[in-house]
């Protein structure tokens, strides 16, 4: 192996201690994402092996050919491991990677100890790294735009950093690709024994090609943590915490998204709402609450953006809904709000008054629906209760 290559493969092993580091202390911050552990673990490996590889001249044979050629195929399928349950949510069976082990250390020990072939050793990593790496960004990429259909995510979401991380993995997949292809040509070629660093000409090219994948690897791991905890800070603040509806801020965002042209405003508020709590306990109400939050998620269309404005206020903005259709709506889940209420065993069900009020082909904003649909309550609250009222076009 080339001083060059070497002082190569050290910085690497180094530059992966560092970098475990970082996604360890990104992990503390960020909180618990799925798979991150197990991200953590490859990149321990990943740094060790590397470091036993360089040094494989002046440590004993079995560390620096077979430990670190086991450890070079199964850091890589742990990480692969971390992304499936990342996206799955579910982890495959851990044998599998013991099977891995079980599998490589005879082959490395053979090819060191019994039959000693660089080239064949060099063939063993590259091509199961490359295949590993392959399917790693196979995984990472399931439920994206490239893979919309792939059964049984659980989470889809696709941006620049699992984007970087897709990259940073076909770049360490193509470049042990062209490691596997250039041995296979040179020992093709002739009688020649293949350098212990593998075959030269490409030498540069895989350490430097390698290293930056498996550096946009690690950035995008950290960036992905990160965007994780700004994803989960975001829902948090945006999102009622008792009914998981979202709150004011969160109405205000996901309306200012849809365009309010045609569309309607639902607002709603349960009846002698004191009166539930002083008869049946503050609890109760919760669960009122919590019935009222279920009821206009399962009888409202599809895509109402429901939100709790506060106490037992909730709203709902219906987008492409003419006055008429959000009436229908309104009356279908008072009907079955008060229905539902007698499985919670009080003495007496429960009611909710609605407000309607319709955008039409008007430039309505979110206020004045919200006004005009507040007034409309305030109507059929005055009328009785338990009914619905809507305010004139
Ligand atoms: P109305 O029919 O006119 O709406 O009468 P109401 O009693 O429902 O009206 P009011 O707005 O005066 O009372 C709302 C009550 O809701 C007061 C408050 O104690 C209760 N409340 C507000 N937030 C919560 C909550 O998170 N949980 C529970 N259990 N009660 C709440
Ligand atoms: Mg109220
Ligand atoms: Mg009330």
């Amino acid at each position: 192996m080339s001083s060059d290559i070497k002082l190569l493969g050290y910085v690497a092993a180094t530059l992966f201690f560092f970098m475990a580091i970082m996604l360890l202390l990104t992990m503390r911050q960020a909180g618990r994402i799925r798979g991150a552990t197990l991200w953590l673990w490859s990149t321990l490996f990943a740094a060790i092996a590397i470091m036993l590889n360089t040094a494989q001249e002046v440590i004993p044979e079995f560390f620096g050919y077979v430990v670190s050629g086991v450890l070079l195929i199964v850091g890589p399928l742990i990480s692969a491991r971390g992304t499936f349950e990342y996206r799955y949510h579910r982890t495959y069976p851990v044998q599998w990677i013991y099977a891995a082990a079980a599998l490589t250390t005879p082959a490395f020990y053979y090819f060191t100890f019994v039959l000693p072939s660089t080239a064949v050793r060099i063939l063993l990593v590259a091509v199961s790294i490359a295949v590993i790496c392959t399917w790693h960004a196979w995984i990472m990429l399931a439920g994206s735009a490239l893979r919309r259909h792939s059964v049984g995510v659980k989470h889809a979401r696709f941006r620049i950093p699992h984007g970087i991380m897709v990259l940073g993995l076909l770049m360490v997949a193509f470049v042990f690709f062209v490691r596997a292809v250039d041995t296979i040509q040179v020992i093709s070629a002739g009688p020649v024994e293949i350098p212990r660093g593998g075959s030269p000409r490409t030498a540069f090219f895989f350490y430097s090609v390698g290293l930056a994948g498996r550096l946009f690897l690690l950035i995008g791991m950290v960036l992905l943590l990160i965007d994780e905890l700004d994803h989960e800070l975001r829902s948090l603040a945006s999102r009622d915490a008792l009914t998981g509806l979202f709150n004011r801020r969160g109405l205000t965002a996901a309306a200012g998204a849809a365009p309010l042209v045609n569309s309607s405003f639902l607002m709603l508020d349960l009846d002698h709402f004191k009166a539930v709590n002083d008869d049946f306990g503050h609890d109760q109400g919760d669960r009122v609450i919590g019935l009222l939050a279920r009821c206009a998620q399962a009888n409202l269309p599809a895509n109402a953006v429901l939100a709790r404005l506060g106490g037992e206020e909730f709203c709902a903005l219906l987008p492409q809904s003419d006055l008429a259709a959000a009436q229908a709506s309104a009356e279908t889940l008072r009907k079955a709000f008060n229905l539902e209420t007698a499985a919670l065993g009080h003495s007496r069900q429960h009611t909710v008054s609605i407000g309607v009020a319709a955008a039409g082909v008007g430039q309505a904003s979110l206020r004045e629906l919200m006004e005009r649909a507040d007034q409309a309550l305030y109507r059929a609250k005055h009328g009785g209760r338990n009914r619905i009222a809507s305010a004139a076009a």
